[in-house]
């Protein structure tokens, strides 16, 4: 880490501080410039960087600590450059596989879901997407149908053979959503839940992390790195939008999070214009422009009546527009190199 001295710095501070940095047992290399020293503390293990950062901030002739190296490991590019595949059931999320994730906001009868599942799946979906367990801001609007959800998205999973992924909100549920899921999706409300994390880390069931509405790229890798650190490398990235000055839309869609992601993790990474957008109209668009972006896949919010849909039927598309996506899709991956 290097640690920039302020300007006042005298010759017998930069001796306190080398001997401090000496007897913990760093390297210390000294850059003097016009008006700054400059020092490089070497050898500083990972785990102490943010705590030495801190302690060495509270000197006063210190300005600023600058860590080097990044605060996430296992998730970093360089630990597969290559990039990373998640497989479930047979279907490849990353590489070159564009993935089409679609279904229901959230189970609301066996007719719906069963109906949802059998068009997308002949429409080329891959996965069938659907929520038991419902986070909503609002305490008065619909949570799912718990246990009983997760069992009708079970029966459309024989029914299709499509693999499913739903999302577990708390702890004591990580058994039981696991008993059923395929890949258990972390939401937005809880990318900062590290219980969650470290609970879902401890088993290998493959996760969608959400990115946090409010959550820089760096602290959602962070929240990546729980899952891995705790041994669960089957991890997927989720982009669906953050929160901005912006209210046309109900989120605004990071395009910058796919290509960023990209370059410092190898993990893949899927795009959720519903939620980024809130509209259904946008869906499409923003689709094929995180596809293009370089997006390993794209999570859709289809119903039958989305008129009629219990949450988020806005941003839901109809059959037909869905079928209209997976044709629009269709050229954009195919220039970018990726087969649907
Ligand atoms: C969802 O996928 O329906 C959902 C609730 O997403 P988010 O956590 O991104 O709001
Ligand atoms: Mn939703």
């Amino acid at each position: 880490m290097i640690i920039i001295l302020n300007s006042t710095a005298t010759e017998p501070d930069i001796e306190e501080l080398s001997d401090v940095l000496r007897a913990r047992g760093l390297g210390v290399h000294l850059s003097r410039g016009a008006e700054t020293t400059i020092v490089g503390a070497i050898g500083a293990l990972d785990e102490e960087k943010s705590q030495l950062a801190e302690q060495f901030n509270a000197l006063p002739y210190v300005e600023r600590v600058v860590p080097i190296s990044k605060p996430y490991k296992v998730v970093g590019k360089s630990f597969r450059p290559g990039g990373s595949i998640v497989e479930v059931r047979g279907v490849k999320i990353g590489g070159n596989q564009l993935c089409v994730m679609a279904g229901p906001c959230t189970v609301e009868s066996p007719e719906m879901l069963f109906e949802t599942a059998k068009y997308v799946k002949e429409q080329g979906a891959h996965i069938l997407r659907g929520g038991a367990f419902k986070p909503s801001t609002s305490p008065y609007s619909f949570h799912g149908m718990g246990e009983d959800g997760l069992k009708l998205l079970a029966e459309a999973r024989d029914l299709t053979g499509m693999p499913i992924i739903t999302e577990v909100m708390d702890t004591r549920d990580v058994e039981l959503v696991g008993k059923y899921a395929d890949i258990l999706q972390i939401g937005t409300r809880n990318m900062a839940n590290y219980s969650l994390l470290k609970a879902i880390g401890a088993t290998q069931i493959p996760v969608m992390l959400k990115r946090g509405w409010a959550s820089t790229i760096e602290e959602w890798l962070q929240a990546a790195e729980y899952i891995a650190s705790s041994g669960n490398p089957n991890i997927i990235l989720c982009e669906r939008g953050i929160r901005t000055f912006e209210t046309y839309t109900r989120n605004t869609f990071d395009i910058n999070a796919i290509p960023a992601v990209k370059e410092l993790s190898h993990l893949p990474i899927i795009a959720d214009p519903a939620h980024g957008t809130g509209r259904w109209t946008l869906v499409n668009a923003v689709s094929r422009a995180a596809i293009a972006a370089g997006a390993d896949g794209i999570m859709i919010e289809v119903h039958p009546t989305p008129s009629k849909a219990l949450k988020d039927g806005g941003q839901s598309l109809t059959f037909y527009s869905f079928n209209q996506l997976m044709r629009d899709i269709a050229p954009i991956a195919n220039a970018v190199g990726k087969s649907l």
